[in-house]
């Protein structure tokens, strides 16, 4: 059976975040059940005993423990963009931590120029920790019973470019998509995602962009679920029921104690994705 395993819903710094002393991560620094690992995915097919994760992240040991279960192997890692949260987990394959041999990172081309400036990502190339295996935009790649296709996204790519994954098995598909600007330019291909695949986790970092204070938000822009929802509000109940925000900052309201915003989400017919669900393609 090959299945999507939720690794991950928090923005980059996960939950509670660095440096943070605000009421919105103050019961996640006493309580660790209520930490949030950054955004990923894992593909998983217990078959042929491996998985794929989408994006690494620095909480990546506590993630990978979550796929021990299916007693499979780490067959390779599709990486979004160069955004700390997404990439940062390669430090942990090497021979100081992991000791891993041949894992394929799949990656577009200015990351891949991102990822061999660096001196480190060098050596676990020369070391053969990794194999980074260049890809390109709407190119399909076939890992196990997975068909992966990586597409372009507008994100405020000043280190790499972003793009999004389609991930198809025999039964659905799903739309990864953690990072994006906005949605304005963007909305026909979005509501093609929405047609053609049977769940999307989709960028909803904030819940309503006046809960950055501290941060000058036009510094780091992300649609709200609150306008996704209203963008998305024409979909029969069967499309939105499609949808899953996900990369949730640590000041967005869905994650905190004040039961209101989640409960306007399924409210109006949309999800929010939580750690470990199990989605079957
Ligand atoms: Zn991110
Ligand atoms: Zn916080
Ligand atoms: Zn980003």
């Amino acid at each position: 059976m090959s299945k999507v395993v939720v690794l991950g819903t928090a923005q980059d710094g996960g939950v509670p975040h660095a440096g943070c002393k605000e009421a919105c991560c103050e019961s996640a620094w006493k309580d660790m059940l209520l930490h949030r690992y950054p955004s990923s995915i894992a593909a998983v097919c217990e078959e042929s005993k491996k998985f794929w994760i989408f994006d690494a992240t620095p909480d990546i040991k506590h993630q990978l423990n979550i796929l021990n279960k299916y007693k499979s192997n780490l067959s390779g890692i599709f990486l979004t963009h160069a955004h700390i949260g997404h990439f940062a987990g390669l430090t942990s394959l090497g021979l100081e931590i992991m000791n891993l041999k041949g894992i394929s990172v799949y990656v577009m081309p200015i990351m891949e120029k991102f990822l061999k400036k660096s001196p480190f990502i060098k050596s676990l190339i020369n070391e053969g920790v990794i194999k980074v295996r260049s890809i390109s935009d709407k190119q399909k790649i076939s890992v196990g019973p997975f068909l992966v296709e990586p597409f372009n996204v507008p994100h405020r790519n000043e280190l790499s470019e972003t793009v999004g994954y389609k991930v198809s098995a025999s039964m659905g598909s799903i739309v990864y998509l953690p990072d994006i600007d906005a949605w304005q330019g963007w909305e026909k291909k979005l509501f093609s995602l929405v047609e053609e695949n049977n769940y999307l986790f989709i960028d909803g970092t904030y819940f309503k962009k006046n809960e950055i204070k501290k941060r000058n938000i036009k510094e780091i822009p992300h649609p709200s679920i609150y306008e996704s929802m209203k963008l998305l509000s024409c979909l029969d109940s069967n499309g939105k029921n499609k949808i899953y925000f996900t990369h949730f900052n640590h000041t967005n309201s869905v994650i905190h104690s004040d039961p209101s915003s989640g409960r306007l989400v399924a409210e109006k017919g949309f999800n929010l994705l939580k750690e470990k669900k199990v989605f079957k393609i």
